[in-house]
């Protein structure tokens, strides 16, 4: 399979999900060049770069996607030909303590990706417009786009009823994109996905912190009774599908992506508990404001169209974790 972008901006590449990516994709193509803007937020770092900040086919841009000044000079510099978003505030405590830099970030920042991939793409001079051709935008969802569901699970038609100021912010986004698609005819796709676990994931995050407090031996902090259930998939299972999509799909296409593995945050703990055989102290907190009670994706259509699968399974990659 060849890649679709031969100059690929990915915004938010310092992060967890794109550090991950570019590392997949620079890995795996070797005609690719990826640039990378990042604001380089509390939760990117350069660490998470180490394996491919040296490739020559990489380029790190310190910056904000709301700086359409910059964005602009990216793409004319680079001739880009493909966005993958993952630039986002994503902490939902954070969104309720501070939602403004979510709204600017998360709606405001795709907007002026999404803006800008459609002047520098339909307006190109006529001698760019064949590097354009197959240009795409493809946009990084989240499940939380659809609120909570109790019993059986989300499909892409499923309506938007976000519940957290970030959950709103991308939802918001996912409408902004859908809209350039639908007005404009911009070429887009977009990906929702479930809870991801894996390498270079912020110590503010669910799993690390979890597994800080075992290596620590401090108490950690528990939202209410602990019930609530996510879908949990391995980074790289999901950068193998954001790949897939962004290659192969339709203009316009939306695709589900989890592993279909719904798991309680106490189940998770009581796994590592046998795994060490330990008891992680815990501290049961108030419940976070309009937390979520279950997430669940069907994910039948990426499985049926493209024979897609995820691999990793959540259990091997914990005992791997907690054991070393
Ligand atoms: P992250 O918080 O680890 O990384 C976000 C990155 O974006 C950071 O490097 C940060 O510096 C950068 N950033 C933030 N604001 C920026 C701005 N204005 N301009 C440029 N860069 C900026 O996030 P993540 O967990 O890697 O998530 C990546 C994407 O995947 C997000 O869009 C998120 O909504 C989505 N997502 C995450 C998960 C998950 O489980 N982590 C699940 C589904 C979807």
């Amino acid at each position: 399979m060849s890649f679709r972008s031969k100059n690929l901006l990915v915004t938010g590449g310092c992060g967890f999900i794109g550090s991950n990516f570019i590392d997949f994709i620079l890995k795996k193509y070797n005609q690719v060049r990826v640039i990378n803007i990042d604001k380089l937020t509390y939760a990117g770092s350069i660490d998470n770069t180490l394996n491919f900040n040296k490739n020559s086919r990489y380029e790190l841009i310190v910056g904000d996607i709301l700086d359409n000044k910059l964005v602009k000079e990216v793409f004319s510099k680079y001739l880009i030909d493909g966005v993958i978003n993952f630039a986002a505030e994503t902490h939902v405590d954070r969104s309720i303590i501070s939602p403004k830099d979510f709204i600017n970030t998360n709606i405001n920042g795709v907007y002026n990706l999404l803006s800008i991939s459609y002047e520098r793409w339909f307006e190109a001079p006529h001698k760019l417009k064949s590097e354009y051709k197959n240009a795409r935008f493809h946009q990084i969802s989240t499940d939380e786009v659809f609120g909570s569901i109790l019993e059986n699970s989300f499909s892409e038609n499923s309506p938007y009823k976000p519940n957290s100021p970030y959950s709103a912010s991308k939802a918001s986004a996912d409408m902004l994109v859908r809209s350039f698609n639908r007005t404009y005819g911009l070429n887009v796709t977009t990906t929702i996905c479930s809870n991801n676990f894996g390498p270079n994931q912020h110590n503010e995050k669910f799993l690390p912190k979890l597994i800080n407090s075992l290596k620590d031996f401090t108490s950690f902090p528990l939202y209410g009774d602990g019930k609530n259930q996510r879908d949990w998939i391995h980074v790289d299972d999901h950068c193998s599908a954001i790949e897939l999509i962004f290659n192969e799909a339709e203009n316009g296409e939306k695709f589900n992506v989890g592993s279909g593995l719904s798991i309680s945050n106490i189940q998770i703990i009581k796994m590592i508990n046998s795994l060490t055989n330990r008891n992680i102290k815990l501290s049961f907190v108030e419940d976070r404001h309009g937390h979520d009670f279950r997430y669940s994706l069907n994910c039948s259509k990426i499985k049926e169209k493209f024979k897609w699968q995820p691999k990793i399974k959540f259990e091997s990659y914990l005992r791997e974790l907690v054991l070393n």
